[in-house]
């Protein structure tokens, strides 16, 4: 084994999609940095996921969108399904538009371009273990080393990107941080990907993520059909975490029965992950310490897709880390501009996509059904609602669906309420204040609202 050096600029933990980000802009400005994955390099990428991720995220931060082995097709948008299947939204936006790619050769890819970038240490098979503190600032890590010793190694600044299950989040001393993420807040999934003849079964859709929302199959979830190519499918299902049953019996009824029409099929992958589904963190920053990705519960609460805010996250994270460099100063009012970025910008969407993922998950089949068939939301305003976690409807459009929704007035109000919060929070977020000191006043006003939601979901819940 190599020497391994022992101090840093910046430790970053995880080398997922946000982690190998964070890595890469880090090292681009010259910093000295360790990146530290428990896998073997050869694995790091490989991960249980729908694989699917939007154009923007190559575009934003400036580097090559997936392509040859790393791209396993193109999609142009997406299609979403009432429970009775009879309605289905066609999702099409040049933005939203991207890529199903093979998760292990798009990781493999990142972390190469991060080590290109100028990474000084590389630690695979290596678990990292604690936080270490100095005057109440983490100042680096505990390890286990590939050869089993365990040894400390500092940091001026260290970035938890070590995903879902995040041992760091864990070890935080201050409160500002949440160390648990409440399982009402999580979704559990499990999918395969399956491979069969193109003469045996067709690929429907192939250009198109299909998403079905069924609260008896799914429950709290939804079931996903995402084409990898001709003769291959990504398949899965995500449910509330508390689901009284095991998750892969539910895929085996509800989903691969229900697509997998041939016999003849060859299963290339299969496993199970948990996503968080909630606004980030109150704050994914502490002195020293930055959380990125999953490990921040940074992830679209909608539709659970976490890639490309990992990687945002990585790149804000890595920004901050500069500046912070920079100012010799590692504070938590140095690392704000970390909090604030993120709140201002997806952090925003993610609040307010959160208040609908809770009163979704609150729906019936029959409401699902009829909300949908109806259009009291249609395809353009879910896209509006998804890329600006906000929908501003004219009194016209309000007076359409009032008719619309005219045998489920309570529904019809419901859902306005929750449009006005969405658009509330979305603003309070926008609002993000730019220093720590006020920050306990704006919570304080965020929590208003999460309670407003939650008591619509209790009234309509008694009015049944
Ligand atoms: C079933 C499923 C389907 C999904 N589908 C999609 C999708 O289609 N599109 C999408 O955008 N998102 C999807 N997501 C979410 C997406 O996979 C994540 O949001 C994204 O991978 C987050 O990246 P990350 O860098 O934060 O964490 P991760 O990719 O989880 O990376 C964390 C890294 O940290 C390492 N690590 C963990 N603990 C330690 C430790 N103690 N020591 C050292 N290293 C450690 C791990 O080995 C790993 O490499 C899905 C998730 C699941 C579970």
């Amino acid at each position: 084994m190599e020497t391994v050096e022992k101090s840093f600029d910046v430790i970053i933990v995880g080398a997922g999609t946000g982690g190998t980000t964070a890595a890469r802009f880090t090292a681009k400005k010259g910093l000295n940095v360790c990146l530290i994955d428990r896998k073997p390099r050869g694995d790091i990428g490989d991960k249980i996921c729908g694989d699917a991720v939007g154009n923007e995220i190559f575009d934003m931060l400036k580097i090559n969108h997936p392509r040859n082995e790393e791209l396993s097709c193109y999609i142009k948008g997406a299609k979403l399904y009432s429970p009775n299947h009879k309605k289905c939204i066609t999702l099409l936006d040049p933005k939203q538009a991207g890529y199903i790619v093979n998760r292990l050769e798009f990781g493999q890819r990142l972390l190469n371009e991060a080590l290109d970038a100028g990474v000084k240490q590389f630690l695979d098979k290596t678990m990292v273990l604690d936080l270490l503190y100095k005057n109440g600032t983490v100042n680096g890590i505990q390890v286990k080393l590939n050869n089993g010793e365990k040894v400390k190694l500092n940091a001026k600044i260290v970035i938890d990107a070590s995903g879902f299950y995040s041992p760091l989040r864990k070890k935080v001393k201050s409160t500002l941080i949440e160390k648990n993420i409440l399982k009402e807040d999580s979704i559990l999934c499990y999918r395969e990907i399956v491979k069969f003849s193109p003469s045996d079964q067709e690929v429907q859709d192939p250009e198109y993520i299909t998403i079905i929302l069924d609260q008896e199959k799914a429950p709290g979830g939804y079931i996903w059909y995402f084409p990898k190519n001709e003769s291959s499918l990504n398949i899965g299902i995500g449910t509330f975490m508390d689901y009284q049953g095991k998750v892969k019996d539910l895929y085996k009824t509800n989903v691969y029965h229900e697509f997998i029409k041939t016999s003849n099929v060859d299963i290339l992958s299969s496993g199970g992950g948990v996503v968080p589904v909630r606004r980030p963190l109150w704050s994914c920053a502490d002195n020293g310490f930055m959380l990125i990705g999953d490990a921040a519960c940074q992830v679209n609460p909608l539709h659970g897709g976490g890639i490309d805010p990992s990687m945002r996250a990585g790149y804000h994270a890595a920004n901050s880390a500069v500046h912070a460099l920079e100012n010799n100063d590692y504070s938590i009012d140095e690392l704000w501009d970390y909090n604030y970025n993120v709140m201002t910008s997806f952090g925003a969407e993610f609040a307010s996509l959160d208040l609908l993922r809770i009163v979704l998950q609150s729906l019936s089949n029959e409401d699902l059904n009829f909300g949908l068939e109806r259009d009291l939301l249609s395809g353009e305003e879910i896209l509006e609602i998804s890329s600006k976690g906000g929908l501003n409807l004219s009194i016209v459009n309000m007076a359409v669906k009032a008719i619309k929704g005219i045998s489920h007035p309570n529904l019809l109000l419901d859902l306005n309420y929750l449009r006005i919060r969405m658009n509330e929070i979305s603003k309070l977020y926008k609002n993000f204040p730019k220093n720590f000191d006020q920050f306990s006043d704006w919570k304080e006003k965020v929590v208003e609202i999460y309670d407003k939601i939650n008591r619509m979901i209790i009234k309509t819940k008694k009015s049944k």
